[in-house]
């Protein structure tokens, strides 16, 4: 039943009417026991309010600029889950709105978040499987087409198509799905990347449903695939009710009108920023279609906060992944982070965290010593600027003192900097970058796909795959984000190829997705990778070696980043040889490890111990 008809079955002829209540419904016995209740109907602030319920207590109603809206604070510290009802009355006119406090189906603490076990891979869901066909164009939302054929326009990929390749996930060895956002984008044009929400408790219904997007999560644990949920707080979309009606003009920066970000968030951290840059980087608006929230307002940052609680209470997601985490009020994201974390204690957040040094980076992780004081109590940030290195130390010859492999080794003997380098979310590639293959002509370099891939997974963090890099699909950010989110092939009905199956994939691509498989499928289970220590040693002849090891377990990686053949001295590794023979996992070779080893141009072992 939708919240419009059980609203309609309740109220009167002469009634008041409520379009929207959020959140819809709650749980007793979460840890924090305040909730904010938002009604929003025609003129009902002067309404009076009571509840049939005897344990639960008003704690403060809050009426705002905007006669649509009124603010329930209810204290539930004593509350039974329960059905009651909240009545309002104004004059002769009334209403009745249902409501419940659910059972609490599972405990904060048995909600597993993801950890430098997992790997994630990252779905745009309009692009990756159209499931469900009927539900591409859904009648009264103002984007009432799809064209493949456009990059900016929807495809019709939706939940059901990724629920239908699960498989090929979990085969594929990554243990986890993040998908780019999913709730309602009801706007005019660029709905399909989802980042301009228009209505924060509802899927968008080209993807499917509330429902729909439970099931998925019950059944991606099923697979043992967690599941990732992508959020922003920062802004919304210009079609949401919230901005459209808005409670009061300072629910949004610069009191509701549009003033552009700056985007150079340094300057939240930059001890010699101008107040001038900081706020206009972190208070001016994403675009003028997504307008900017004042988190500072209380009921604000309330309404956003309990939405996500909502989401990992509905659905028994294990993570979230905020968008432009910086670009919102740090306080604020410190406070939510505290909260998520206080409610569900091995829950994960990850913050998009795009700032193009380690320091910068670094100041957004829980713990940062130098954002200390002040805590962001953010667990996880995104190493971006390791996805930058990356994409140029496997082009370049490597020399012991620049260049190429040198990159990867030099930037991490910096990681004193972070509070946490194992939760460092690190990545070839996003939906907002260049693919790892830019070009085609780089697609068929497997030398350089196979290195990277082996680094991205044996190194230290948590690795993200973008979807369709373990088949090879190239695209330039310098030609528009859509060629960076381009239809996973087979993913629709009647698709020239299906590269979900081998018959499908090319000869090049199998040996990419192979060799991926192949990795993910170790690394599942290989705790010196998963959560082991990370030793390393300066580059010498071109070759990086390093080491990750847990308890007796350990993983060496030896990397020879020249297009010369490499004569290595092993002497000085000896501290990581505790054998003098090893397994390379890659090519099942033995390998003598005594004086010297000779390493191919660009070869890489990974040897076990
Ligand atoms: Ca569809």
């Amino acid at each position: 039943m939708t919240l419009f008809s059980f609203l309609g079955l309740s109220t009167k002829a002469r009634a008041i009417t409520v379009n929207k209540v959020a959140p819809q419904f709650w749980w007793a016995g979460m840890k924090n026991p305040e909730l904010q209740i938002m009604l929003y109907g025609d003129k009902i602030a002067s309404a009076d309010i009571t509840l049939s319920s005897k344990d639960i207590v008003i704690k403060e109603i809050v009426r705002q600029d905007n006669p649509n809206y009124l603010l329930l604070y209810v204290d539930l510290s004593e509350a039974a889950p329960q059905q009651f009802d909240i009545l309002l009355k104004q004059g002769k006119k009334s209403a009745t709105v249902p409501y419940e406090l659910k059972d609490r189906t599972r405990k904060g603490e048995d909600i597993q978040g993801f950890t430098s076990s997992d790997v994630l891979y990252l779905i745009m869901p309009d692009r990756f499987a159209n499931g469900n066909p009927d539900n591409d164009v859904v009648e009264g939302m103002k984007e009432d087409k799809v064209d493949r054929s456009d990059p900016f326009a929807r495809h019709g990929g939706d939940l059901k198509g990724v629920a239908d390749h699960l498989d090929y996930i979990s085969d594929l060895g990554a243990t986890a799905i993040w998908l780019n956002p999913i709730q309602e984008n009801d706007m005019e044009s660029g709905s399909y990347h989802g980042y301009a929400i228009t209505d924060y408790y509802q899927i968008d219904r080209r993807f499917g449903s509330n429902e729909e997007f439970k099931n998925l999560v019950d059944k991606a644990h099923q697979s043992d695939l967690k599941v990732v949920m992508d959020m922003i707080f920062n802004h919304c979309g210009s079609e949401n009710y919230l901005f459209k009606d808005k409670p009061s003009k300072d629910w949004f920066n610069f009191k509701s009108d549009y003033v552009q970000t700056s985007f150079k968030t340094a300057s939240v951290m930059d001890i010699h920023a101008s107040h001038y840059e900081k706020k206009i980087a972190t208070d001016g608006w994403f675009t003028q279609v997504m307008p900017d929230f004042n988190q500072r307002n209380r009921h604000v940052a309330r309404y956003l906060i309990q939405s996500s609680i909502w989401w990992i209470e509905y659905a028994g997601i294990n993570g979230i992944r905020q968008d432009t985490h910086p670009y919102a009020d740090y306080d604020f994201m410190s406070e939510w982070c505290k909260e998520v974390l206080d409610e569900y204690p091995h829950f994960n957040i990850v913050g998009e965290t795009w700032l193009n040094s380690n320091v910068l980076v670094s100041y957004w992780q829980k713990d940062s010593k130098l954002a200390a004081p002040k805590n962001s109590n953010l667990p996880t940030v995104m190493d971006f600027p390791l996805t930058d290195l990356m994409n140029r130390a496997f082009d370049e010859e490597t020399t012991d003192w620049a260049d190429g492999l040198y990159r990867l080794y030099d930037y991490q003997t910096q990681d004193l900097v972070y509070a946490n380098p194992m939760n460092l979310l690190i990545f070839l590639d996003n939906h907002d970058t260049s693919r790892f293959s830019r070009t085609e002509e780089m697609a068929k370099n497997l030398t350089r796909y196979k290195q990277a891939m082996t680094f991205l997974l044996t190194t230290r963090g948590i690795p993200q795959i973008y979807y369709g890099t373990e088949i090879l699909m190239d695209g330039d950010k310098a030609d528009g984000d859509g060629c960076l989110r381009k239809d996973f092939p087979g993913g629709w009905q009647g698709d020239k190829t299906d590269c979900f199956k081998k018959e499908g994939r090319s000869q090049l691509q199998n040996e990419a997705y192979n060799f991926t498989k192949k990795l993910l499928q170790w690394r599942k289970n290989n705790e010196a990778v998963g959560k082991g220590t990370l030793k390393h040693f300066s580059i010498a002849h071109g070759t990086y070696v390093y080491q990750r090891a847990y308890k007796n377990k350990s993983v060496v990686v030896i990397m020879n980043g020249t297009n010369e053949e490499q004569e290595l001295d092993l002497a000085p590794y000896r501290e990581i040889l505790p054998k003098d023979s090893a397994t390379d996992f890659l090519s099942g070779r033995i390998l003598r490890l005594e004086k010297r080893l000779t390493l191919g141009k660009r070869e890489t072992l990974v040897l076990e111990f």
